[in-house]
């Protein structure tokens, strides 16, 4: 199994254009081409910086907006939630680099988690599929452990039932009927994570936020809650260069640090093992409670993912702008 791997370019803010930070990249349109320059302040050229050139299923530019990444990345795997797959979107990338405005949206700009939960609200009734119900939940991963975001942070365990299936203990799930809901629900768990800034050392950088679409066959008498038929899960990753931070004096940031370079790497090597079709008893889910999680995403005829690796445009950033194009380099 391979998974689709988009690159999205953000503008620079005016906050870089003020402080005469340079665009050094380059998304050829349609295509996934992305050009690195050599910075060009002189600044910069005093640093040796490695310029370079890839390919990618999608690249999208500064000028593209949420709709069209949702269009061109993302929609394929939502329609397939019908014949019950289970799939994931990774938004990865340093912080500030654009993957809480892609997967949540900011101000008029709706997310792709909303435009998702529209195509599955839509689509449900032009199917006829209202024996089907969809349900929010959100939580957060942080230190191995996860954390219920719509539920005041209460602890959720993440266990496999009999059939290898991944499902949550105490989490909570929300039967969502229009999109009111599912953004009622969403800016709820914004505030559980504690956002609101987009400062560098905002605790959304150092976790992983995951925000599941469940679809549930209506529940018979006995059930307290009907089977699970499809699952959509988006994921928010922590900041990449977070897992960087394994040599700060800060015992709690170095602890964070290596949590999120184990998590991050864990998750490159499950998707490599399963590109190389090596059969599933060998590929390292256990190597973290991020690839436990989304285990079910990676496993069987009905899982799909996709990633979406997102950069900064900026001359300075462009150490973390490489480092994020050669993970997803790594995964395609
Ligand atoms: P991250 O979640 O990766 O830390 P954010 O999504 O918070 O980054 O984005 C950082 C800043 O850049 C925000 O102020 C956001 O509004 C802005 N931004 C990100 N992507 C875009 C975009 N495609 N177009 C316009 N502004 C963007
Ligand atoms: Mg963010």
């Amino acid at each position: 199994m391979r998974i689709r791997v988009s690159v999205r370019k953000r503008p620079l803010s005016l906050k870089e254009k003020a402080t005469g930070e340079v665009d050094v990249l380059q998304v050829a349109g349609g295509k996934g081409r992305v050009i690195v320059h050599q910075p060009k302040t002189r600044v910069d050229l005093e640093k040796v910086v490695e310029s370079g050139v890839f390919e990618f299923d999608n690249g999208f530019g500064e000028s593209c907006g949420n709709r069209q990444v949702y269009e061109e990345a993302v929609e394929n795997l939502v329609g397939r939630v019908w014949g019950g797959c289970r799939g994931s979107v990774f938004a990865y990338g340093q912080t500030g680099s654009g993957k809480t405005f892609t997967m949540m949206g900011e101000g008029k700009e709706e997310g792709v988690t909303i435009l998702a939960a529209e195509k599955l609200l839509r689509e449900r009734k032009r199917k006829g599929r209202e024996d089907l119900d969809v349900y929010v939940s959100l939580f957060e991963i942080y230190g191995g452990k996860l954390f219920d975001l719509l539920n005041e942070r209460k602890v959720v365990k993440c266990l496999e039932d009999g059939k290898g299936r991944v499902c949550f203990l105490g989490l909570t799930e929300h039967k969502v009927d229009d999109l009111e809901d599912v953004r009622r629900l969403i800016s709820e768990g914004g505030e559980g994570r504690s956002t609101g800034s987009t400062s560098k050392n905002d605790a959304s950088s150092r976790s992983h936020a995951v925000l599941q679409f469940s679809i549930r066959k209506q529940k018979k008498r006995r059930e307290r809650v009907g089977e699970e038929f499809g699952r959509l899960s988006f994921i928010d990753l922590a900041g990449s260069e977070r897992g960087k931070d394994t040599d700060k004096s800060d015992k709690q940031t170095r602890l964070e640090g290596a949590e999120i370079n184990t998590s991050l790497l864990a998750l490159k090597e499950v998707i490599r093992s399963l590109a190389l079709g090596s059969g599933t008893q060998h590929i390292p889910f256990r190597g973290s409670k991020l690839t436990q999680v989304l285990k079910d995403s990676f496993v069987g005829e009905d899982s799909c993912s996709v990633m979406i690796a997102c950069v900064g445009p900026g001359g300075s950033d462009v150490e973390h702008t490489l480092n994020t194009l050669r993970y997803a380099d790594r995964v395609k």
